[in-house]
């Protein structure tokens, strides 16, 4: 399992976003994850506290927004939605697919509440 160090990495990066825009607590981390982008919401849900314990994160919501992952055929152009790399076209049966979306693993935003 790599989600704690997704989740570590995740601390670290919005500490740094709110480092710079000043003092403050993190109150919300809005991520977008893709469903082939290999990452388990759920596990991240899990390992996210443990891995802001003791950061200006520790009392983040965790906020995480699943997309689906999107694959267009090759071979007849349909376009559906795919859960793995390897598909196969449901209109053509063609195994050409792209996978055009569902990879990606973006932090969307970060709350950052004014602190004294
Ligand atoms: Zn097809």
């Amino acid at each position: 399992m790599h989600e704690m160090s997704v989740a570590i990495s995740i601390v670290e990066a919005a500490e740094a976003r709110a480092r710079k825009e000043g003092s403050g607590v993190i109150s919300e981390i809005a991520l977008v994850v893709g469903r082939l982008a290999g990452i388990v919401p759920d596990a991240l849900r899990f390992c996210f506290p443990a891995a802001a314990r003791g950061s200006i994160a520790e009392d983040a919501v965790l906020v995480i927004e699943e997309r689906e992952g999107r694959g267009v055929c090759v071979s007849c152009g349909a376009s559906f939605p795919v859960s793995f790399y390897v598909a196969e076209c449901p209109e053509c049966r063609s195994l050409a697919v792209r996978v055009v979306s569902g990879d990606e693993f973006i932090i969307e935003s970060i709350t950052i509440e004014e602190g004294e």
